[in-house]
Formats: structure tokens, sequence, C-alpha cells
């Protein structure tokens, strides 16, 4: 009963267009015979077959118009027409009775053909309408299985609405086809070494906010035990008023990136290690040689080992960088926390770099004392940072502030410059790895751009946060805070 009610109802035939012929012709025949056994055998009266024959038959014509287009509509209003013609031929009319029911006939016929005709046309629009989405969404499907990388889309509720085969590939097992996204998970992952719950993924982050996620990497383990890293990211997909009807995340293996790197990482970390011995003998050496050139020759020689001795600085300063680099990369950089008096600190090191140059007048602005809890030496390098920084980038400036506040939770630190400072674009990526917010302006200033990752990173790793308010040409202002108690 299900199944012919199912097979009765027009809207699930949209789009449809099996026996547009011989379905109307076989149910109209079939009417006009059990209408006419109706009037004939049951109920013996056959000149009452006129209600019989109106109502039913126009629903019939609008149904089958609607069902199986131009060709139903038109059958179904022939057909009923003929039966009409029957009805009057059959029932013996009076003369004047038959011009009437003739004239009758014919408006009604005119009528019937109008309604077939409409609403058979408005159907076989929507039918083509369909059509043409449908082939859009084969081509769709066609070149998302083709592209390179995992393709998920999910609905508003988290079910998966398509996925291509790299989908599968990369999570290494068949995706199960009832998947919720936010709820089921798929497969073991980890973000920033955290095991990662359903409701974190890119996909899912997307469908509850509404937001983009972009390039997030992941590590997932996979049945047989294999690693791969996947960097994944999902945007919303939304309608035309702008609300969100379902997301799209798209993942991408980046192993083959990560093992590279990883090399890469090695390497650099094993080059720096051997470059560190050799550095400190020949500062060793160098400091005898200055001892005894200082003695017994002029000044030309004392310059030249001065020269060497700073380039040396430099190296040694290079080589430290490379190696906490790489210490970040491979998570081995290590803390040991305690007390520290940082208005002292700020105090000593402010000395220490004031004599490296004449042009800029470091000035401490406030000296109350200030305790935090961090790791001295990376605060030492931190503040060295920001302030050698400040001094390379000052241009014409010839003031750098540097100023310390404290209140209950937090302690805030900024060294402030009057140099060349920098653009909006610039400072959303000075504290990324290796970058250098070089032009010409700056070739002068040599420099790898690791200090700012590396004094980020410990930063982060206090539990601070760091960051810049800059305007290019004025000048530019760095700030960092910690948090004062234990954490
Ligand atoms: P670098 O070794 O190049 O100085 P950093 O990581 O310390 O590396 O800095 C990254 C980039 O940020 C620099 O190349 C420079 O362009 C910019 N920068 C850092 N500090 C300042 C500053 N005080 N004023 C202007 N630009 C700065």
């Amino acid at each position: 009963m299900r199944r012919l009610l199912q097979y009765l109802n027009p809207m699930l035939h949209l789009g449809d267009r099996r026996y547009p012929v011989l379905f109307p012709l076989v149910t109209m025949l079939v009417a006009v015979l059990l209408v006419e056994l109706l009037v004939s055998l049951i109920l013996q009266a056959p000149h009452a077959v006129i209600p019989y024959a109106l109502y039913p038959f126009v629903t019939l014509i609008i149904y089958f118009a609607f069902r199986a287009g131009l060709r139903g509509g038109f059958i179904a209003a022939g057909i009923t027409i003929l039966y009409y013609f029957y009805i009057i031929y059959t029932r013996n009319y009076a003369a004047e009775q038959l011009e009437d029911a003739i004239n009758t006939i014919l408006i009604l016929a005119c009528l019937y053909l109008i309604l077939g005709g409409v609403i058979g046309w408005l159907k076989q629009r929507i039918d083509l309408l369909i059509d043409l989405e449908a082939g859009e969404k084969r081509r769709l499907q066609g070149i998302i299985q083709q592209l390179p990388v995992g393709v998920l889309v999910a609905d508003r509720s988290g079910r998966i609405e398509q996925r291509n085969k790299h989908v599968d590939e990369l999570l290494g097992h068949p995706m199960r086809s009832q998947f919720i996204v936010g709820k089921d998970t798929i497969i073991n992952g980890k973000y920033k070494n955290k095991t990662v719950k359903p409701s974190q993924w890119p996909l899912a982050r997307t469908l509850a906010t509404g937001k983009a996620v972009s390039g997030k990497e992941f590590v997932i383990e996979r049945e047989d035990g294999s690693q791969v890293y996947l960097e994944i990211s999902a945007s919303p997909i939304n309608n035309r008023e702008g609300r969100m009807v379902a997301a799209a995340s798209v993942l991408t293996d980046i192993t083959q990136q990560k093992l590279l790197e990883e090399r890469k990482d090695d390497f650099i970390n094993m080059a720096s290690h051997e470059l560190k011995t050799p550095l400190t003998s020949m500062k060793l050496y160098l400091h005898l040689l200055k001892m005894s050139i200082n003695k017994r020759h002029d000044g030309k020689e004392q310059s030249i080992v001065e020269r060497i001795s700073d380039q040396t600085e430099r190296l040694q300063k290079l080589v430290n960088d490379l190696l906490d680099v790489s210490r970040i990369q491979t998570g081995k950089l290590t803390f040991s926390k305690e007390q520290v008096r940082l208005d002292l600190m700020i105090e000593e090191i402010v000395e220490v770099l004031q004599s490296t140059t004449a042009k800029q007048e470091l000035k401490i602005l406030s000296k109350k004392p200030v305790v935090v809890f961090a790791d001295k030496f990376r605060l030492y390098q931190v503040l060295t940072n920001l302030i050698t920084n400040a001094i390379k980038y000052s241009g014409d400036g010839k003031e750098i502030e540097i100023a310390c506040k404290k209140d209950t939770t937090t302690v805030l630190v900024s060294v402030k410059d009057f140099g060349i400072g920098i653009t909006k674009e610039q400072q959303k990526k000075i504290f990324d790895r290796l970058y250098q917010a070089g032009d010409d302006r700056e070739s002068t200033f040599p420099g790898f751009g690791m200090g700012l990752f590396i004094t980020k990173e410990i930063i982060d790793r206090h539990k601070g946060k760091i960051w810049v308010e800059s305007e290019r040409g004025k000048g530019s202002t760095f700030f960092f805070s910690l948090p004062v108690e234990k954490k």
C-alpha cells in the first residue's frame, strides 16, 4: 500500500518521465469503465452520469498533467472529451438538449486542453531544471573526485553529503556512511601533540561557528599503525541570504613535506652543534690574542682583532638562534622557571646594549621593583632581542623607551622606538619563522628573521602574549605580558 501511494504521489515523480503515455491512457480508460459500470449497473441511472464524469475527470487531467507533463495532460483531456461525446451519443438527448450539450462540451474541451497544457508545460520546465541541476551536480562530483586532495561536504546537521575517494585513502579505511561530523570519531588525530575530540576537527568547528578554519596541521594514526600529516581547512557554504546550509573541508597530505622538514631540522641541529664547539674555542683564543696585542701592538692591529671578535660574536648569536629554532621545531626547548627581578634585568641589559650604540639613548621609564616567575636566561634573551631590534631599526630615531608595569595578575613590558616602523601587512608575519620585513630601506640591516620567532615561542611557553603596534615611518612598540604567578 505504501509503495502504491508512493507510486501515485506526483511530487515524487518530479524529474521522472517514465510511462508518460501508457499510465494516463490505461488509467483514464479504467476510470471511464468504472464510471459507466457505476451509473449503469450499480446506480442503474445512466442519465445521472454528469457529476461522476465531471469533477473526478478534471482532477485526473490535473493529476496526469502534473505527473507526466504535456502528454499526460493532453491524453487525460482527450479521453475526457471523447467520453463526454460518448455520453451524449449513448444517452439519446433531444435535439435542443443535444445542441446545448455539444456547445458545453466544446467549451469544456478548450478549458481542459488549456488546463492540461499549462500544468503539463510547467511540469516539463521543472523536469528540465532538475535535469540541469543534476548535470551540474554530476560535473561537480566529477571534479571533486579528480582533485588530488581529500574533499568532504557535510550538511548543517553534520551528515556527510559528499566525499571523494582520497578521503578514504588518507584515512586508511572507508568512512562510515552514517557518520556525523562533530559527534563521531573518524580516526585518532592529534593537533599540537594533543588528542583531537570530534568537535575540534575543522569541519565540526565550521559547522558549529559558521566561520572558516584554514590550514591547521594534524597528525593522524591509521589502523595499520602508519602516521599521516594532514593540513585541514574548512569553510561554510552559505545560501543567498548568507545562511550556512553546509560546510566543506579539504584534507591535504603533507607527510612528505613534513618528513623533509624534519630532515632539514635535523641537519640544522647537527650543523649548529658542530659549529658551536669550534666557535667557543675561537672566542677563547681571540680573548687571549686581544690581551697579548693590547700589550705589544699599535691601534691598527687592535682594531682588526676587535672586528674579528665582533664577527665571531655575530656568528655565535646566529648559531645559537639556529639551535633554538631547531629546538622549537623538535619540541626540545625547555625552561627552568624561578622568581626573577625584571626591573634589575632590564637595567643590566640596557647598560650592556647602550654601550653598543652612540646614536640612540635607551631610557627606562619606571624603575619600580617587578618580580615575575620565568626562565631567567630566556627572559634575558627576549629583552635583548627586542631592544637590539629597536636599535637596529631605529633609523634616525634618537630614543628608545623601555617600560615595565605590573598589576595584580600580569606584568606588561614595552619597548618603543621612533624608527622605520612596520606596515600592517608585515605586522601579521614578523613573528613567523625566518620572516624578514625586508625592503630597500632595510637591506642594510643584517639578520635572519629568527629572533622574533624565538621570542614569541618563549613568551607563549610562559603563557604570556606578545604583540606590536607600529606605524610605517613613525616607529614601533613591541609589548609582551607575562603572568605574575606560577602557572
Ligand atoms: P631579524 O634578525 O631580521 O631582525 P627578527 O625576527 O628579529 O629578525 O625580526 C623580523 C623582522 O621584523 C625584521 O626583519 C624587521 O623587518 C622587523 N622588525 C623587528 N623589529 C622591528 C622594529 N623595532 N622596527 C621595525 N621593524 C622591525
